[in-house]
């Protein structure tokens, strides 16, 4: 199984940001390829593996969902507690999730190590007429806050696996 493969290095990831922008549709995208109508009611941290080749090494990224937590304000340091890179997704399509990338940034800031790398990734760019957030905006942001920055599609398989490398390859880069 994965679990037994052999790698080279062990990433711990997490994806962060308010209730359905995504965050358990990329992971299925990025880990299984998969693609959900429905959101999953579970409650409770989930992860999934996938090992990426990088030059003649093996990285394992295990990557957090927060499988729904965050409704509650429920994430609690041990979720960020080791963890080298996070994903900070919003919706584009809600202008209420953009604005709240500030908090899970001070969030990220309080609880997260210092030189974490994180991605803002603006999701569902496949739903373009109902687009509130203009990718300049999640551009600016990122450029102000010192962040990668991308625009993603788990629905369309658009970014996603190019969001999720970034994010690994950068992490990659620094340890
Ligand atoms: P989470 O709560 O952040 O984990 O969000 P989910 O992954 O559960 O997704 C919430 C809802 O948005 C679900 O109904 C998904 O099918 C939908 N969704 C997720 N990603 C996309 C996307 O890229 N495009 C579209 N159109 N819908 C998406």
């Amino acid at each position: 199984s994965l679990h037994d493969e052999e790698c080279d290095y062990l990433f711990k990831t997490v994806l962060i940001g308010d209730s359905a922008v995504g965050k358990s549709n990329l992971l299925s995208r990025f880990a299984k390829d998969e693609f959900h109508l429905d959101s999953k009611p579970t409650i409770g941290v989930e992860f999934a593996y996938r090992n990426i080749k990088i030059g003649d090494k093996i990285v394992k990224a295990q990557i957090w969902d927060t499988a729904g937590q965050e409704r509650f304000r429920a994430i609690t340091s041990s979720y960020y507690r080791g963890a080298l890179g996070a994903m900070l997704v919003y919706d584009i399509t809600r202008r209420g999730t953009f604005e709240n990338v500030k908090k899970w940034l001070h969030e990220l800031r309080e609880y997260g190590n210092r030189d974490m790398v994180i991605v803002l990734v603006g999701n569902k760019s496949d739903l373009v007429d109902s687009r509130e957030v203009d990718a300049e905006d999640g551009r600016s942001l990122a450029q102000l806050e010192d962040l990668c920055f991308m625009e993603t599609s788990a629905k369309e398989n658009l970014n996603v696996e190019d969001a999720f490398l970034q994010m690994i390859t950068k992490i990659f880069e620094i340890v």
